[in-house]
């Protein structure tokens, strides 16, 4: 079978671990031939990033955290000597106190609210707007995002509407971004066992309810997403624009399960 991102330039934001969903998609973009940057954000999380990209055959791996815009000019500007033009980016990230994925959302503080939304939303129109100049012959910018965004999942709270605020960037995105042939599209990935996640109460009961009910009768597979991540990024999705892809076991068609 052909490598569907061969010669293409991949840039991926959080990667922490190898339980990270951001690991899994540069896993299958290297396996599709594409040369990969990793970002980490701080010291702390550097020597396991570098561990990682060692094993992935990475070409590079670059500080970033995307709240602090000089570190966002920094890495484009390690980029710009790096490659002479990005091809796909993947924004994998998102932050929330504990807190208040565990409290009613009705308490969530201003603060708390700010954070994700800042962390969570923001980030991928400061990436965007950074990375895009480096996208010259197009190409595709692609988010993380999740059911609650839309639906009340319980304990997700201040997390689903930072969701529901990314998804309606990707789409005002896309459309900016369109004229540029840059394609912005989320996916929305069923529930999976990460450090992120682990942070929700409750969380592996939601694993449990999904998998009982889901059309597929089974939890979501990292690599699964990853590979909706390939054909998003290579030139099978060059159609497929503003869009959030479910890849779920189908659970977000379920009405009532029983
Ligand atoms: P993860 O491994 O914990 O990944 C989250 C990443 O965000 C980490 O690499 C984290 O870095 C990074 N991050 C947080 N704040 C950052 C900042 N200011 N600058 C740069 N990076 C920052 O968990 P994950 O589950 O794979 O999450 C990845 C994405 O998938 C998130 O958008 C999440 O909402 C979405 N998603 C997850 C699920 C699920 O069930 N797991 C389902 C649907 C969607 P540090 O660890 O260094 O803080």
């Amino acid at each position: 079978m052909p490598e569907l991102l061969s010669g293409k330039t991949a840039l991926v934001l959080g990667v922490a671990n190898k339980w990270s969903i951001a690991y899994s998609i540069a896993s299958a973009f290297v396996r599709e031939g594409a040369s990969l940057v990793l970002t980490y954000q701080g010291e702390r999380q550097r020597e396991t990033v570098e561990e990682l990209a060692a094993d992935l055959k990475a070409t590079r791996v670059l500080n970033c955290d995307v709240t602090k815009p000089d570190e966002l000019e920094q890495l484009v500007s390690e980029l710009k000597q790096l490659s002479p033009t990005i091809d796909a980016v993947v924004h994998s990230i998102a932050f929330a106190n504990k807190d208040d994925l565990s409290r009613p959302f009705v308490e969530t503080s201003r603060d708390g609210y700010l954070l994700a939304q800042e962390v969570s939303a923001y980030s991928l129109i400061s990436v965007a707007r950074a990375l895009s100049p480096l996208m010259t012959a197009g190409g595709s910018l692609t988010t993380l995002t999740y059911l609650g965004s839309t639906r009340v999942v319980q304990n997700y709270n201040v997390m689903g509407v930072a969701k529901a605020a990314l998804e309606a960037s990707v789409r005002y995105l896309a459309s900016d971004l369109g004229s540029s042939k840059i394609r912005v599209n989320a996916i929305s990935a069923g529930p999976i066992k990460t450090a992120s996640s682990r942070g929700i109460k409750d969380f592996s009961k939601v694993l449990d309810a999904v998998a009982a009910v889901a059309p597929l009768r089974r939890n979501t597979d990292p690599a699964e997403v990853a590979d909706a991540a390939v054909f998003l990024a290579s030139d099978l999705g060059r159609g497929v624009t503003g869009n959030v892809l479910f890849v779920d076991s189908g659970f977000q068609i379920v009405g009532i399960g029983l």
